[in-house]
């Protein structure tokens, strides 16, 4: 019976994916009318069902209504607004300069649509993270098949109830499901899939896309460093911390601060800073708070629990540590001086935890990131210019982002993207219509500007050339 709901569901989804390609075929995705009616309409779906998808952020991660306007739906109000602004523009042929070994001629690049593109999306800002490469696909003419988050089961029901009534379905669909639905999505070809996820899972998703020769976007995840040189505002770098990391999904975000690094004698008045802007923000006993999100469900819960109680660990939380199984909540937690080579120091951490390492001079905090896989976003604090250019040139990362955490992501200018470990591949505003667009060089002749030089039979003069 199993096998056969597999075939079935196999079947099911490769009669889909025909049925977008006819489409797209037939050139129902190219002309920028279509385009635009897709874009117009998501903004009327948010309209008229935003209260809907707040409600179902909530259900899935009891994420405060300020947080979901502000991350989630008015950055993809503000993407469609872009997009509709500049897309005709961006469609436009690129007149490019005809090279003198072409001449006479003109050349120009034509973005030309991928086809029918698969978007693999995430728990953690499942509606911003889901439309906003939909968002680039439709833009760039492509059908398009999204495949929300099950971790966020909420909101993949919205879409998948919501989004037909709006969009083009003989162009645009949603599946949703988990490793069964998404393994039979990757059986089927694709002309490029955008998966933004961890990167255990990230390499089958390669695998997969191997063997069709699909191009993928890999946005990944990792540690993201934040160094704080003593030269700098405590009062306002801790705020900025504290709502980078448990402002942001209560640290359950790609971009929020991973670890700190500073200076051994500046540690002990960042830890206070950090500490009084947390009683700030969310009260002596943040549990009550409203403004925090839970713990996404209970295998990350644990997953969190297992970090901190690490021997080498446990002794060194300064702050916070409290945790509630059946509300599913961690209290923002500050760990000093866990050792370089524990799980909490090695793997992403991807929650309400913050540890601190200590080094002599801010200058070595360098080799610390050196030494580790290349994050998604480095931050640095500092009045220092010098040290800021050294960072900017030394330190490999996604994105870097100086005397502030996570806003890099609300600039549509700057691409978003991880290199190495943290993936490959950025999109956001015209990144994203590149992300899904073929760049077609065009060059064109006329018949005139005969070299006869260039035709055999090579002659001696010709070859004296
Ligand atoms: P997840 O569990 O929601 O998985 C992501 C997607 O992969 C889901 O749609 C899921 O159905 C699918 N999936 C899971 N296992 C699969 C398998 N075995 N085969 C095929 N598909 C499978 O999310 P996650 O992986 O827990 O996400 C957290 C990670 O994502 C973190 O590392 C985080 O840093 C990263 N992330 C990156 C960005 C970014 O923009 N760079 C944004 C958010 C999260």
């Amino acid at each position: 019976m199993e096998e056969l709901g597999q075939k079935l569901s196999f079947d099911a989804k490769r009669a889909m994916v025909n049925e977008l390609r006819r489409s797209f075929e037939e050139g129902k995705t190219m002309g920028y009318e279509w385009r635009v009616a897709q874009l117009k309409a998501i903004l009327r779906m948010m309209d008229e069902r935003e209260a809907d998808f707040m409600a179902a952020l909530h259900s899935d991660l009891s994420k405060p209504y300020f947080e979901s306007f502000l991350h989630e739906i008015s950055l993809i109000r503000a993407s469609c607004s872009l997009f509709l602004k500049q897309l005709k523009h961006w469609m436009k042929p690129v007149k490019v300069l005809a090279a003198i070994t072409t001449y006479p001629s003109t050349a120009h690049i034509v973005s030309e649509p991928l086809g029918v593109v698969l978007v693999i999306s995430t728990w953690n800002y499942p509606f911003m993270l889901s439309l906003e490469p939909v968002i680039g696909a439709i833009a760039a003419g492509n059908a398009v098949v999204l495949k929300p988050s099950e971790v966020a089961p909420a909101t993949s029901a919205m879409f998948a109830k919501v989004f037909p009534e709006y969009v083009d379905n003989s162009c645009i669909r949603v599946v949703e499901g988990a490793i069964h639905e998404t393994t039979a999505l990757l059986k089927q070809r694709w002309d490029k899939i955008f998966y933004t996820g961890n990167s255990r899972v990230a390499k089958s998703i390669m695998t997969a896309a191997a063997k069709n020769l699909t191009p993928v976007i890999l946005e990944l995840g990792g540690k993201s460093p934040v160094v704080v040189d003593p030269n700098c505002d405590l009062k306002i770098v801790a705020k900025r911390i504290v709502v980078g990391k448990w402002g942001c999904n209560n640290g359950q975000a790609c971009v929020c601060p991973d670890y700190i690094i500073t200076t051994k004698s500046f540690a002990p008045r960042l830890v206070d800073a950090l500490k009084s802007t947390l009683e700030g923000f969310y009260g002596k006993d943040p549990q009550q708070s409203k403004d925090l999100s839970r713990i996404v469900n209970s295998k990350h819960f644990a997953r969190l629990t297992r970090l901190l109680d690490e021997d080498r660990v446990s002794g060194n939380v300064v702050h916070g540590g409290q945790r509630d199984e059946k509300q599913l909540f961690i209290a923002p937690t500050i760990v000093l001086n866990a050792p370089l080579d524990s799980p909490i120091m090695t793997e992403e951490i991807f929650g309400p935890l913050l540890p601190i390492t200590t080094v002599d001079k801010v200058e070595d905090s360098f080799s610390v990131i050196k030494s580790r896989p290349k994050p998604l976003s480095a931050y640095l604090f500092t009045k220092n210019k010098k040290l800021e250019e050294k960072f900017v040139m030394t330190i490999s990362a996604g994105g870097i982002l100086i005397n502030d955490t996570t806003l890099q992501v609300a600039n549509p200018d700057l691409p978003f993207g991880g290199v190495g470990e943290s993936g490959f591949g950025s999109y956001h505003g015209k990144f994203s219509f590149d992300a899904f667009s073929h760049k077609k060089g065009v060059l064109s002749r006329g018949f005139g500007g005969e070299t006869p030089a260039r035709y055999p039979p090579y002659t001696p003069w010709k070859q004296a050339l």
